[in-house]
Order: structure tokens, then C-alpha cells, then sequence
């Protein structure tokens, strides 16, 4: 749903390589034949940031294996089935149109891209009992958002990262109500966080989402194509249920990590290490290497917003337009839209998207609750058919949704968090350019940057 700057990405070179099924080529066993030899490198997580990573890498002719901690590839990417053949995605789900990396994996992998939204048209706000989109705005409303955008595109022209909230920014500058309701509805909504907590800093380098124009798009069968195609490619390198539980580079400049397996502790070498985890999960974990002090604050304190995404299925659709876009609502949920757009069948899918304190309020009753805001806004709304939801926050390998920038940590921790330690690199969605993080793209450029560093450091 953000918006982006504009970054070439060049597409990787074509190799041939043989393609295995996947059933036979994701393994938990033989992890303990990695005791005895190091290994060239080793990529932590199977997200899509480690993925490149080991795919770059093997592309480059490296030997790589990865490990994985939940018998699911693909992280915070979990494309799930409803009835009808119909899919929705409970984590990632669109790629805008500047997604290059994303859009060249996809072309190589001859994974189709279906249509999603058209901005700003297809954006709108319910407000006062009404959905609006920037053409029925009130002169005033449109004046309100216009003077916001000003206000924080002068932040990213100065690059400025002020020791302030979003909150506090908007109180202290003259803004119109209308002006602070929808920057407080996107913090919640697009950046699964509060306005009390975010950055202004952070929060600016996206001001030109809210009215932007562009499109976005969707991977067809949804994201986790993307990483089966990967893990196909990477074959028997990947092995699943094999949590991380240490990390530790040895005076001979070998990277040693401790496995758990079904037969107990492993331990495994490595010239080289990918840490591709969230640094909410990786915090929990012991890490014995030449970290600077910044990097362990980072590390340690990086935020991650807390986000439910539920997933109701009606029999119909009980909306005019045939595309319903994106509406933002300041209610339990914030966001909802259709997945289905480019799906065949009658049935019809709505995505319902809570971010921060209020996503945490949701608890047993996310269904129920995501029904009752739907009715909100449509009272005609039928039963639904299925409903599938997931909190972020509750998921033990994610522990949230994606990072955000407390106020002055943008420019604190910028500079550290794609720095390697010794022999450990660092790759993930947090450690990609600001403009992507958040995003499966920056996933994918921080596998391959970390790839690169990989590479460069075996010069
Ligand atoms: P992850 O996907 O989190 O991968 C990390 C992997 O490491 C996981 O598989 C995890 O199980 C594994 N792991 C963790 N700890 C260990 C350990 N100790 N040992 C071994 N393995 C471990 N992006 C978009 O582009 N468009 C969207 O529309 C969009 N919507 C989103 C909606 C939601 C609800 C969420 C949660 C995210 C969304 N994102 C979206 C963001 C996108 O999903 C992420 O930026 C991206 O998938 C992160 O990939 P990653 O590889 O960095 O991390």
C-alpha cells in the first residue's frame, strides 16, 4: 500500500539450474552430518530475505544450507486456502508497481502479477458514515491533506528525523483535523503501530502514500509462490524445523551455530553466516560475535507493530463497484479490502487489517469483530462462508508484524543495521533501504545485498 521511490533493479542473470520437487527437497534430517565439515555459508530463516539470500548465492556457485525453525517456509509470507479454490494471504499480499526486485524474481520464475489497486482513486475513508475517495473530498478536506503532505515532505527533503512522535508532530504544527485524523489512521493502518509511538521521521519518508498515484499488484495464487519458487531452486539446502538457538564465531574465524533438531542440539560451521530473523526474535537469542554497541541497541530495541489480519469469505458481492479498493476506517480494524479482485468464482473474499494497541484488543473475537466492521460500513452484508485470521504479534517466529522507527532511531540506527559482525551478516526486511522495509521487497534486496557482502568478503 506505500509508496515508493524509484531504484533500478537489475534482473538476475538466468542459469539453469534442475528443478527438484519440493517434498523431496526440504529436509530436517541429515542436519547432523553438518557437525563435522564447515560449511561455506549458512542462512539463517527461510523468510524471503534468506531465501534470496541462498539464492543469490547459489547462483554465484556458493554452497549454502539453510535452516528454518517452523515446518513452513516463508515467514511472514503465508498464503492460505478458502473454500471454492479461492486464497488469501494472511501475511504479505501486494507489490507495488516500483517493486522491481520482487517483479523480476517473479518474471523468472514465470509467476503472473494480477492487478490489485489504482491510486488514488481506488483509496478511500469512511468518515462520518460515508466512503470517500480524494474526488469527493470537501475543498477543505483536500486542502487539509495537501498542507500534511507539504509539512512532511519538507522532513524528507531535510532529512530530518526529529526527536518527536507523529503525535506530538501534529499538535505542535498547524494542521486541520481532517489532517491529523487520517495521519493517525495510517500509522495504525499502514504501519501497524500508534501515532504515539512512530517517528515523524519514519512516518514522513512515506507522506506520499496517502495520496498517491501508481498501482499495485498481486502475486496469482498469492505470495508464497514466490517462495515455493525459490525453495525449488534451493532444493535439499533447506531444511525445516530446525530452529537457531545460538550463534558464535570462533577465534579461527569460523561462525559456529547451534541447531535444534529432533535428535537434540547440532552444532554446524561456517566460513560465513546470513542472519535472516527478525531482531525481535533475534534479540532471545545468544550471539557470541563482534557486535558494536550500536548494532546490540539496534538489535535490541528495534520496534516491530503488533497487526491482525483476518480473512472473511462471502457467498457474493454485496458492494457495487467491482473493485471495492482499499478503505481506511478508524475502528478495531483500519483497512479493508477485496483479494479476490482477480480470482475466479462468486464467492468473494474481504482482508481486514487491525494495527497497533487496538490489534492487541482484538484477542479470541478477531472474526467476529472483523464481521461487525464490514457491517459497519456494509449493513447488507451476508454470512460468511470461512474465515481464516492471524496475529502477528502471537507468532513465535515473527513476534510482529514488520519494524518501525521510534522517534531519532531512524538516523541512530540507519548506519548499523545492514553492518556486518565478523562473520555474520545481517539480511531481513528491517535492514533493507527505508523505502522498502515493511515490504517483501525489502526482504528480497537485503537477501541480495547480504549475498553481495558474502560474496565481496570471500574476495
Ligand atoms: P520473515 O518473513 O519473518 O522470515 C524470517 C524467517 O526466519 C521465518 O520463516 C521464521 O520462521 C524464521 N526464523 C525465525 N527465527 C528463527 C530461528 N531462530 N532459527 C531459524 N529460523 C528462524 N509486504 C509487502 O510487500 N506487501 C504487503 O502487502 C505486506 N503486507 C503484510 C501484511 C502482514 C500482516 C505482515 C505481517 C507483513 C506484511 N508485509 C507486506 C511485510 C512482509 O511480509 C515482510 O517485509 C517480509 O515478508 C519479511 O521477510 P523476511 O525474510 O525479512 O522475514
Amino acid at each position: 500500500m506505500r509508496k515508493t521511490s524509484k531504484r533500478e533493479f537489475q534482473a538476475p542473470a538466468t542459469i539453469k539450474i534442475s528443478f527438484q520437487p519440493i517434498a523431496i527437497a526440504l529436509s530436517s534430517k541429515n542436519v547432523t552430518g553438518f557437525k563435522r565439515m564447515p560449511l561455506q555459508t549458512i542462512v539463517v530463516g527461510a523468510g524471503l530475505a534468506g531465501l534470496s539470500a541462498a539464492y543469490e548465492l547459489v547462483l554465484a556457485g556458493q554452497e549454502v544450507q539453510v535452516f528454518e525453525a517452523q515446518e513452513r517456509l516463508g515467514g511472514r509470507v503465508h498464503t492460505v486456502e478458502l473454500s471454492a479454490g479461492q486464497y488469501g494471504d494472511l501475511g504479505a499480499e501486494f507489490v507495488d508497481d516500483l517493486h522491481t526486485a520482487l517483479m523480476a524474481y517473479a518474471a523468472s520464475f514465470g509467476l503472473k502479477l494480477d492487478p490489485a489497486c489504482q491510486f488514488p482513486n481506488d483509496l478511500y475513508w469512511y468518515d462520518g458514515g460515508m466512503l470517500k475517495n480524494q474526488e469527493s473530498f470537501s475543498a477543505e478536506q483536500r486542502a487539509a491533506q495537501i498542507s500534511l503532505f507539504e509539512k512532511l515532505q519538507l522532513l524528507v527533503e531535510k532529512q530530518y528525523d526529529p526527536q518527536r512522535t507523529l503525535d506530538e508532530w501534529l499538535e505542535t504544527n498547524e494542521l486541520a483535523p481532517f489532517a491529523k485524523w487520517i495521519a493517525r489512521l495510517s500509522a495504525r493502518s499502514l504501519f501497524a503501530t500508534d501515532p504515539e509511538l512512530i517517528g515523524i521521521g519514519f512516518f514522513a519518508y512515506y507522506s506520499n502514500t496517502l495520496g498517491a498515484s501508481g498501482c499495485n499488484m498481486r502475486v496469482r495464487g498469492g505470495s508464497s509462490r514466490l517462495v515455493d519458487a525459490l525453495a525449488k531452486v534451493l532444493g535439499d539446502r533447506v531444511h525445516i524445523k530446525t530452529p537457531v538457538r545460538r550463534i558464535k564465531q570462533t577465534e579461527n574465524n569460523l561462525v559456529t551455530v547451534s541447531i535444534e533438531t529432533a535428535n537434540g542440539l547440532v552444532e554446524a560451521s561456517a566460513h560465513n553466516v546470513i542472519v535472516a530473523i527478525p531482531w525481535s526474535v533475534l534479540r532471545q537469542i545468544p550471539i557470541d560475535a563482534p557486535l558494536t554497541n550500536s548494532q546490540q541497541v539496534a538489535i535490541f530495541h528495534l520496534p516491530y507493530g503488533s497487526l491482525v489480519k483476518t480473512l472473511l469469505q462471502y457467498p457474493y458481492r454485496f458492494w457495487s463497484k467491482p473493485n471495492l479498493g482499499i478503505t481506511l476506517l478508524d475502528a478495531e480494524y483500519q483497512v479493508m479490502w477485496e483479494p479476490s479482485f482477480a480470482q475466479m468464482g462468486t464467492e468473494r473474499i474481504l482482508s481486514c487489517f487491525s494495527g497497533g494497541s487496538r490489534s492487541r484488543e482484538l484477542s479470541e473475537n478477531a472474526v467476529e469483530r472483523a464481521i461487525a466492521t464490514v457491517r459497519t460500513v456494509y449493513p447488507e452484508a451476508p454470512q460468511i462462508l470461512t474465515s481464516r485470521s492471524y496475529d502477528w504479534s502471537a507468532d513465535e517466529w515473527a513476534k510482529g508484524a514488520y519494524c518501525y522507527f521510534r522517534p531519532g532511531d531512524l538516523a541512530r540506527f540507519d548506519p548499523h543495521l545492514t553492518q556486518r559482525a565478523g562473520q555474520i551478516f545481517f539480511a531481513g526486511e528491517h535492514t533493507a533501504p527505508v523505502e522498502y522495509r515493511g515490504y517483501m521487497e525489502g526482504a528480497i534486496r537485503s537477501g541480495h545485498r547480504a549475498a553481495q557482502q558474502v560474496l565481496e568478503s570471500l574476495k
